[in-house]
């Protein structure tokens, strides 16, 4: 087979080294050799890279796309970012419906992705497999068995552990929980991964949990999409990156990541307080349907907004800045805020949103517009902020955030290109070369000979998210070509690739 040749491109290795033109040779899987442009390049199929710049293929450390690899409907909103990699299983939900920690490693090794996956044990998921959704602290047997599951995980490929200590099961763990499942995993090349348990008024204060776990188990860090949600807790950021850097001063590992937009979005069943889910879904559904029930939700919903250590978004945010984004009963609803679905039907926001929750069975989600630009730009000046999407491809006539579709594209245009807070070689470090070394992501995420072919060809002028809130579903403009391990799978921003992903196996060490 003729060697391919993508010549005379602007390489943007990943490492946040100058970019420079070159002719990037590839042979089978790798990169086999990048070197000064050539005039002529023999019997090789050449790809014209005048003009354009190549970058290592993008990496996603924040997805939830675990089931996108089984899924009928081929999930291209990440490839047609660029994105070959997905860090999956995160805000402590992964799979884990068979028999042990290993059966959904094993099946992605028998089908054939759209990007590589690289897979997180989701702690939540984990808790609820082991201790059912009991608010408690695990036995001493219990505690034993979640260990036992999270070593075979790791054994088995996972790339580390997440939790979402804001979501119940996981809000039931405490620090000591999390730092006895970890401790001692340190030598192990592993992330502990959180969304954090209070990123409102509390979000100082969850910030150093995470810190203390990690001082206390000795693991590195990731802390997930990094914002200070709600008004009255805007330019809380400028503390917490205080912390984290006095923490890696002190020697503790701490990543973070973030998605470049002001509004984050999550299950509409994240408006309640946890004891509302405590039991499963059934037992939360008969609270909404108890009205003495109901009227304590309410009060907690929207007057007396903190109890210990949940907080409500409803208080924080309002119901006008919370937007339906799905609703598995028929849609309906989808692009309307909480207020404007409660108005139709004559209710007030709190019945409506109720009549939401009640509709969906919990599975409703929403886009809230909670977060201030100035709190984003502090924490994409982290050096150590990698770039995540936070998305899950649900239904296409659904109205999803359009960071499942833009997330990557959106930092380019927008933060390297309009308002140069980034430099390209910064931005595509922080898209590749970085995270992929700091989640232990092998052979991935630069352009060196040797390195697996990994590539995203980009018209750097072009460059865009497509995805707006109102049609999240626009792709993305000026990528003219996605390679996985040297397969073109995107060519003029149409995926063809049929599934050249894989799932990974972290770096020894
Ligand atoms: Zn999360």
């Amino acid at each position: 087979m003729a060697r391919t040749v993508i010549a005379n491109v602007m390489v943007v290795d990943g490492t946040g080294a100058p970019a420079a033109v070159r002719d990037v040779w590839l042979e089978d899987d790798r990169i086999d050799t990048v070197a000064p442009p050539a005039s002529s390049h023999g019997r090789a199929a050449v790809v014209a890279g005048d003009g354009l710049a190549l970058a290592p293929g993008f990496i996603d450390v924040h997805s939830h796309a675990d089931r996108s690899p089984f899924q009928a409907d081929v999930d291209d909103t990440k490839i047609l970012q660029g994105i070959t990699t997905e860090v999956v299983g995160n805000c402590g939900s992964s799979p884990l419906d068979g028999d042990g920690p290993t059966d959904y490693l094993a099946a992605l090794d028998h089908v054939h992705p759209v990007t590589n996956v690289a897979p997180l044990l989701g702690h939540g998921s984990l808790r609820r497999r082991i201790m059912g959704m009991a608010r408690r602290a695990p036995s001493a047997a219990e505690a034993r068995t979640l260990r036992g599951w999270l070593e075979r995980a790791l054994d088995g490929g996972a790339f580390g552990l997440s939790s979402g200590l804001f979501y119940a099961p996981g809000s039931y763990a405490d620090a000591e929980e999390l730092a006895l499942l970890l401790q001692g995993l340190g030598s192990r090349p592993l992330v502990y991964a959180s969304h954090i348990r209070n990123e409102g008024s509390r979000l100082v204060e969850a910030v150093d949990e995470l810190l203390a776990v990690g001082r206390l188990a000795g693991v590195r860090l990731q802390l997930s999409h990094h914002k200070a949600a709600g008004v009255p807790n805007w330019g809380r950021t400028a503390t917490t990156l205080a912390h984290i850097h006095a923490a890696r001063e002190e020697g503790v590992e701490v990543g973070l990541d973030a998605y470049p937009y002001t509004a984050s979005s999550t299950s509409v069943s994240a408006n309640l307080p946890g004891w509302v889910l405590e039991g499963g879904v059934d037992a939360a559904l008969a609270r909404l349907a108890d009205p003495v029930a109901l009227r304590q939700i309410q009060h907690e919903c929207e007057e007396a907004p903190r109890d210990g250590e949940w907080e409500s978004m409803v208080a924080a945010s309002g119901y006008d800045r919370m937007v339906v984004a799905s609703n598995p009963a028929g849609g309906v609803g989808e692009g309307q805020a909480l207020t404007q679905y409660a108005r139709e039907r004559h209710l007030s926001p709190f019945e409506g949103m109720v009549h939401l929750l009640a509709a969906s069975r919990l599975d409703a989600t929403m886009v809230v517009h909670s977060m201030d630009e100035g709190d984003l730009l502090r924490v994409l000046g982290d050096p150590q902020c990698w770039i995540g999407t936070d998305g899950v491809m649900g239904a296409r006539s659904a109205r999803p955030h359009p960071r499942l579709t833009g997330a990557f594209p959106r930092v380019w245009r927008e933060f390297v290109r309009n308002r140069r807070l980034l430099a390209p070689e910064e931005a595509i470090r922080r898209m590749a070369g970085g995270p992929a070394a700091y989640f232990h992501i092998p052979d991935r995420g630069r352009i060196e000979a040797g390195w697996v072919a990994d590539l995203v060809l980009l018209d750097p002028d072009q460059f865009a998210d497509g995805s707006t809130f109102e049609h999240p579903w626009v792709p993305p403009r000026g990528v003219r070509g996605v390679w996985i391990a040297g397969r073109r799978v995107v060519a003029e921003g149409r995926y063809f690739g049929q599934g050249a992903g894989r799932r990974l196996r972290p770096a020894a060490g």
